[in-house]
């Protein structure tokens, strides 16, 4: 595959371009708003020339990737492509209207994907005439550093579709695991309790976001603590991608959002962008060193690793993922020290199941129901 369509070059359109572009393909990038691409490209052309001044890439790579990227004004100037990868408005219709505008441009051979994090990959490819050829490749952000990418079927898709995709996506040198199409796919689905757990504790008093963090951290050795990771994400983007898994499981309480997180997306103290969340990074205020208390830090870490373990097993049991994949998607795709099944392992299921087991007694709560396979574990 040779020539590679990107539609929409916003944050992760253009990183998805310059991947195929860094491995020599030919990209065509479209974008309904021409400035956009010209924008993305010259902002591409100014992090290759830091990226050669730092001496991580040589100049003739970054000449290489900027000339492999030819930006098409109309939309029938990827007619030739092999491949196009959709990355534009997290918006089912206009998703479905691109789509159909692009199976009368291009060949009956050219396989058509999506990177939508939230909308079904079945229901976009229902709109589509060759629904066969249409696929989800989820891409993480930002895509250029990030290995994992799901690759997700639609009910309809051709069954050697994933396989020749996987083939791909290991040339460009990225790590894909193979999910089923289910809201939340891998990653937003089974890592919604690091963040979901957390705020709950917050919520109810239990220990300061400092703490939650210190106890993942030093207990549980992840790079970042749930509260950090947020500010990082957004957390106005962290709360519509839980809003959303929660809606399309059909309100499950597992996924309730939290309305602590609501009133601070409300309040526009949505993270490092906006210079506060969860923390303060305007340097105006002294960073708080959190009281460190082992007995509270065991309970922190105990209750948010058993969530997680309990969804990676619930994923297993569903079958959205081999385990190796489940394993795989948190490692690369959200920097977990380690996979969720191997945590179950190490802790021991039935430690796990207990720690569910009393949460659910003293909650009364079907947030706390366990996988019915945690139990044969
Ligand atoms: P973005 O807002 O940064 O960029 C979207 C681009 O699409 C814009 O340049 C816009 O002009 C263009 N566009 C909108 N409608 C169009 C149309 N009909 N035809 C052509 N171009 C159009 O968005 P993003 O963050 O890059 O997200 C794009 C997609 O990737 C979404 O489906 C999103 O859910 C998904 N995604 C985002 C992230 C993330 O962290 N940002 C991660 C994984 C997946």
């Amino acid at each position: 595959m040779t020539k590679i369509g990107v539609v929409g070059s916003g944050t992760m359109g253009i990183g998805i371009a310059q991947i195929a572009a860094s491995n020599g393909c030919q990209v065509f990038l479209y974008d309904l708003n021409l400035s956009q691409s010209q924008q993305a490209l010259a902002r591409l052309q100014t992090l290759l020339s830091s990226l050669v001044e730092k001496g991580k890439i040589t100049a003739q790579q970054s000449e290489s990737i900027i000339q492999h990227i030819q930006i098409c004004p109309q939309l029938s100037g990827l007619k030739d492509c092999d491949l196009i990868i959709e990355a534009i408005v997290e918006n089912k219709e206009a998703k479905v209207k691109l789509f159909q505008e692009l199976e009368e441009v291009v060949s009956n051979k050219c396989i058509l994907a999506t990177n939508t994090s939230s909308i079904s990959i079945t229901s976009i490819a229902a709109g589509l005439s060759i629904p066969e050829r249409f696929l989800g490749i989820h891409f993480f952000n930002p895509a250029p550093l990030m290995p994992l990418v799901e690759i997700i079927p639609g009910l309809r898709t051709s069954p050697s579709l994933s396989e020749e995709i996987a083939l791909l996506l290991k040339d460009w040198k990225k790590t894909p695991v193979k999910a089923k199409d289910l809201p939340g796919f891998i990653v937003n689905r089974i890592a919604r309790p690091f963040y979901g757990e957390a705020l709950r504790i917050v919520e109810e008093h239990l220990a300061t976001p400092e703490q939650v963090d210190e106890a993942m951290k030093s207990l549980g050795n992840f790079k970042m603590g749930p509260f950090e990771l947020i500010d990082l994400i957004g957390v106005d983007v962290n709360f519509a991608v839980t809003q959303t898994v929660y809606k399309d499981y059909f309100y499950d309480p597992k996924y309730k959002p939290s309305l602590l997180q609501q009133r601070m997306s409300e309040a526009k103290l949505l993270g490092r962008k906006t210079g506060k969340g969860f923390y303060d990074y305007t340097g105006t205020v002294e960073k708080v060193t959190p009281h460190r208390d082992e007995v509270l830090y065991r309970e922190i870490f105990l209750r948010i690793i058993s969530m997680l373990v309990n969804e990676a097993v619930e994923a297993k049991r569903l079958h959205i993922a081999s385990d190796e994949d489940l394993e795989i998607a948190v490692q690369k795709g959200v920097n977990y020290p380690k996979g969720l099944l191997a945590w179950g392992q190490k802790i021991g299921y039935t430690k796990i199941s207990e720690t569910l087991d009393k949460l659910y007694q003293y909650y009364q709560e079907e947030r706390y129901r366990q996988s019915p396979l945690l139990r044969l574990l």
